[in-house]
């Protein structure tokens, strides 16, 4: 399954996130494929699409899609170099998918600030600068082997040397890998590098429980998405404490605590949304009388590959995928409507999956 690392100084607001994905989440019985694991919170996606399908439908039972947080512990200044916990710490890292990046935008004296006060571009800095150590020291040892290939012109290693320079570059001013613009051919050599700053980042600015209504009047939020516009990340904007109440309530209480404070969504399900983006992930849905169901997808997955989620045996038959966009199967009121509309494809081996279709596989055992 897909991952998503959170990260962050001490006293940031990490482990009261990380309660809150824990409290809300799934029970890991539901889905099978998660790990158990302490540092582990599942948490199932809302998706809006699958309470309308539910009520179309009227199935037996309802089951979202999710995926996996993972809290990363103990970043230290100096990790990259290499040393007990903090090398523990890069490689992490490295087996996750996409960064959260929980950081400090409330103010509070109780709360002690590891260097003394709050300043989130700082605090950024020192996790960013030990990621960008690591992968600059993984590049020039990659430089040194490739450098002495390209010197016979040998065309690949011409190639992944020019590609290695632009990162190199990059690194040195500071910017993580995926700020430097790449081809397609390009991007698949960077990928083989596996460098945790090429990873997707998203920034979670962490206010107090009086700002989260209206954030704007928060500077450092400002300053947050500033400096993620430039280092190619995203930003959402949460009260931790907050969510970690609100994960305590069941769905009713949920909303009108919600509407109370005067925001529409909640801090944690931004997140999960945001991070699903950013994990390149999709929906797919498949609608029968006993289960209503979300699956995740990667963009640009076939069609077979995407039986594939629900069960090996799936993809190894896989003959047709009855296929109706979520739209046109609302729009017309019903499955069969739907087909007597001509609304439902029969799509094929080399079929590429989109958001939001609704499937029937079909299918040899
Ligand atoms: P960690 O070290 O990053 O895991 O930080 P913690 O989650 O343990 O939080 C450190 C302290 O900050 C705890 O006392 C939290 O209650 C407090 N805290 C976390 N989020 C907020 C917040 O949104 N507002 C305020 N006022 N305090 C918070």
């Amino acid at each position: 399954a897909l991952t998503a690392g959170i990260v962050g100084l001490p006293n940031v607001g990490k482990s009261t996130l990380f309660n809150a994905i824990t409290k809300a989440g799934a029970e890991s019985a539901n889905y099978p494929f998660c790990t158990i694991d302490p540092n582990v919170g599942i948490v199932e996606v809302p998706d809006q699409r699958l309470n309308k399908l539910t009520e179309l439908v009227q199935p037996k039972k309802t089951v979202p899609t999710a995926f996996e947080f993972t809290d990363i512990a103990g970043i230290v200044k100096g990790a990259s170099k290499g040393e007990g916990l903090g090398n523990k710490f890069l490689s992490h890292i490295r087996e996750v998918d996409a960064i959260v990046q929980v950081v400090r935008c409330f103010a509070d004296d109780n709360i002690t600030h590891v260097s003394g006060k709050v300043d989130p571009i700082d605090d950024i800095e020192v996790i960013n600068l030990e990621l960008i150590l690591a992968d600059l020291e993984a590049v020039d040892k990659r430089i040194a082997r490739v450098g002495k290939m390209a010197k016979q012109k040998d065309k690949d290693s011409l190639a992944e040397l020019a590609v290695l320079e632009m990162v190199k570059e990059a690194l040195e001013n500071n910017l993580p890998a995926r700020t430097v613009e790449l081809t397609d051919d390009q991007q698949r050599i960077v990928r083989q590098f596996h460098l945790l700053t090429s990873k997707p980042m998203l920034y979670v600015s962490n206010v107090g429980e009086d700002e989260i209504a209206d954030p704007s009047g928060n500077e450092y939020v400002e300053r947050v998405r500033e400096f993620a516009a430039k280092d190619n990340a995203e930003v959402i904007v949460v009260c931790a404490k907050i969510e970690e109440e609100i994960a305590e309530l069941d769905d009713e209480e949920k909303a009108m605590f919600l509407e109370e404070l005067g925001i529409e969504e909640s801090g944690l399900d931004q997140l999960i949304r945001a991070t699903y983006n950013l994990l390149g992930l999709a929906t797919y849905f498949t609608a029968g009388v006993q289960e209503v169901r979300a699956w995740t997808f990667r963009h640009g997955m076939k069609a077979p590959q995407c039986a594939g989620v629900i069960h090996t045996d799936f993809e190894r038959g896989f003959i047709r995928a009855e296929t109706v966009s979520y739209e046109d199967l609302v729009g017309t009121g019903s499955m069969s409507a739907a087909k007597e509309a001509g609304k439902v494809r029969l799509e094929g081996k080399e079929y590429i999956v989109k958001d939001g279709d609704v499937i029937h596989f079909r299918f040899n055992v």
